[in-house]
C-alpha cells in the first residue's frame, strides 16, 4: 500500500493545504493500493506562486545549463526505471513488459529529444532590420491522463524545462504514483526550486483552478474532449495559450496490395497493446469489401493469441484502468452487437478464468458501417472495428468521416499509392506502414485537439515569439 502525503512545491516536499486524500484502486485486483493527498485551489496558488518566482532566473539560464539539468534527469530516470514500471503496473494495469519497456522508454525518448532540440535550436533570427526572438512563455499548467502516464508527463515537462519555462504538473488521479516518482526524479536531479512543481488531485479540485489561474501563462492538457473543453473554457478569461491533446477514432486503411494477414495481425496486436487505451489507437480498420472475410479471420486468429491476465506476469494484456472504463467498454460492445456488426471474437464479460479485475476480452467486429456507434465513439478498450470499402475514394471518405482527426495509418506495398492516400487524410499524425518518429509533430484536427506535441513543434508550444523592430538598422 503506497502513501503519498506531500506535494512538490518550491523545491520541497510540502504538506497540502488540507488533509483530504483520495484512494487509488489497482485494476487487476480491484483493491485499494494507495492513498494520495488531494490538492485544492490553495495548493495550486502556492505552486503557481513558486513557479512565478522561479521563472525570471530559469528563463535567463543558458541552453547549456538547461541541457545539463536534462542530462542529470536522464541519469536519475534511468536509475528509477524499475520503480516507474512497478508504479505503472499497479496504478493502471500495464503488463510488466510493457510498463518496463515502451511505457518507460517513451518518457526517456522525449527527454532525449528535448536535449537534441535544445542543442540545435535557433532562439533568434534576423529578418532585415528586425530581430525575432523565441522566449519561454512563462508558467505552464500541465494536466495529464492515466493511459500512458509517463509519456504524457514527459512530453510536456521536458520541452517546457528545455524552453526555460517553469511549471505545475497535475497527473491523473487514477495514475498518480508514476507522477510522484517522476517528481522524486527531478528533485534528485537538482531541479532548481520552483521550476517544477507537483500537485496531486482531481480535475475539479486542481485541474480547474490551475487552468483558470491568472498566474499561469499556458495550459497543456491531454485527456478527454470533455475535460479539454472545460479547460479551454476556464482558461479563456485570462487569455492564456491552451494546447489540447484529446481523443481519437483513427482509421487504418489497408490498401489492396498490402499483405493482409501480416497487416491485420500487426494491427490487432498494436491496437490491443495497453488494452486499447491509446488516444491514437487505429480502432477503425478499413479493408476492401472483397477482403472482409479474410481480414476478419486474420484478426480473429491474432486476437485469439493474446493472453490476458495478471499484469505482473508475462501477459499481452492487463486489465483496463477502472470499473467505470470497464462498464463503458462493455456497453459499447453490447451496442456493436445490437446495431448489427458481426462479432468475430471476444464480446462482453471477462475472459474465461478471470473472475476479478477489470479484464476485457480482446474483441473484433467485422462488417461495421461508419454510422454505427462503435465506429464513431472512442471505445478506449481492446476493441477493433473492421469496415469495408469499394474504392480508394470511398476509403478516404470513410476515414475522414469522424468528429476526430488525431491519427491514421495507410498500409500498402506501393509507396507512391500509400503516399497519395496519406495526403488526403484529415488528421495530424498519419503513418505509412506504421512508421515512428520522436521528432514528428503529434496532435489532432477537429475534436482531437489544438496544438502539437513531440519534437520541435512540441517545443515551440512553450515559446512566445517576440519581434524587435529596428534592432539592426542598415
Ligand atoms: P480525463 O479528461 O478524464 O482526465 C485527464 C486529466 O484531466 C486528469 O488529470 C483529470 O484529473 C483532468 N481533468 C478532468 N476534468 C478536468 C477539468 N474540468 N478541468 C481540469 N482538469 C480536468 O481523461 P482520462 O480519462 O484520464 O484519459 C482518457 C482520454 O484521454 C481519452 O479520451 C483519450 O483519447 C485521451 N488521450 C488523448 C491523448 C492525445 O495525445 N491526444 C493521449 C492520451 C489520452
Amino acid at each position: 500500500m503506497r502513501e503519498y502525503s506531500t506535494f512538490y512545491i518550491g523545491g520541497t516536499w510540502a504538506d497540502p493545504a488540507d488533509t483530504r486524500t483520495f484512494e487509488v484502486v489497482n485494476p487487476a485486483t480491484e483493491e485499494v493500493c494507495g492513498k494520495v493527498a488531494s490538492g485544492s485551489a490553495a495548493d495550486v496558488d502556492r505552486a503557481v506562486d513558486a513557479a512565478r518566482r522561479a521563472f525570471p532566473e530559469w528563463a535567463a539560464t543558458t541552453t547549456q545549463t538547461r541541457i545539463e539539468l536534462l542530462r542529470r534527469i536522464s541519469d536519475e530516470y534511468r536509475k528509477r526505471r524499475n520503480d516507474l514500471a512497478a508504479a505503472l503496473t499497479e496504478e493502471m494495469g500495464a503488463p510488466a513488459a510493457l510498463a518496463g519497456g515502451f511505457q518507460v522508454d517513451l518518457g526517456a525518448g522525449h527527454l532525449a529529444t528535448a536535449i537534441e532540440i535544445l542543442e540545435g535550436f535557433a532562439f533568434e533570427q534576423r529578418r532585415g532590420d528586425t530581430l525575432i526572438v523565441k522566449e519561454p512563455i512563462g508558467v505552464c499548467g500541465l494536466v495529464t491522463p492515466w493511459n500512458w502516464p509517463l509519456n504524457q508527463i514527459a512530453v510536456k515537462v521536458f520541452p517546457a524545462l528545455a524552453a526555460g519555462c517553469t511549471m505545475v504538473l497535475k497527473p491523473s488521479e487514477q495514475a498518480p504514483f508514476s507522477g510522484q516518482i517522476f517528481a522524486e526524479i527531478l528533485d534528485g536531479a537538482g531541479v532548481p526550486a520552483g521550476v517544477f512543481n507537483l500537485v496531486q488531485g482531481d480535475g475539479l479540485g486542481v485541474g480547474a483552478p490551475l487552468s483558470a489561474h491568472p498566474g499561469v501563462d499556458m495550459v497543456s492538457f491531454t485527456g478527454s474532449t470533455r475535460a479539454g473543453i472545460e479547460i479551454a473554457r476556464n482558461a479563456a478569461p485570462s487569455v492564456k495559450r491552451v494546447t489540447q491533446e484529446l481523443g481519437g477514432k483513427s482509421p487504418n486503411i489497408v490498401l489492396d496490395d498490402a499483405d493482409l494477414v501480416a497487416n491485420v495481425g500487426g494491427a490487432v496486436a498494436t491496437l490491443m497493446n495497453n488494452s486499447g487505451q491509446t488516444c491514437s489507437a487505429l480502432s477503425r480498420m478499413l479493408v476492401t469489401r472483397a477482403r472482409m472475410d479474410d481480414a476478419a479471420a486474420a484478426a480473429r486468429d491474432a486476437a485469439a493469441q493474446l493472453s490476458v491476465g495478471d499484469p505482473t506476469g508475462d501477459v499481452a494484456l492487463g486489465p483496463v484502468v477502472s470499473g467505470a472504463q470497464f462498464d463503458k467498454i462493455q456497453a459499447l460492445i453490447r451496442k456493436g452487437i445490437d446495431e448489427g456488426a458481426t462479432l468475430v471474437v471476444g464480446g462482453t464479460g471477462r475472459p474465461d478464468g478471470l473472475t476479478k479485475g477489470y479484464y476485457v476480452k480482446p474483441t473484433v467486429f467485422a462488417d461495421v458501417t461508419n454510422d454505427m456507434t462503435i465506429a464513431r465513439e472512442e471505445i478506449f478498450g481492446p476493441v477493433l472495428t473492421i469496415l469495408g470499402y469499394d474504392d480508394i475514394d470511398q476509403a478516404v471518405d470513410i476515414a475522414n468521416d469522424t468528429d476526430y482527426g488525431l491519427a491514421a495509418n495507410v498500409a500498402g506495398a506501393d509507396l507512391d499509392r500509400a503516399r497519395a492516400v496519406a495526403r488526403r487524410i484529415r488528421a495530424g499524425w498519419v503513418t505509412i506502414n506504421d512508421a515512428f518518429d520522436f521528432h514528428a509533430p503529434f496532435g489532432g484536427y477537429r475534436k482531437s485537439g489544438n496544438g502539437r506535441e513531440w519534437g520541435e513543434f512540441g517545443f515551440e508550444e512553450y515559446l512566445e515569439t517576440k519581434a524587435i523592430l529596428g534592432y539592426a538598422p542598415e
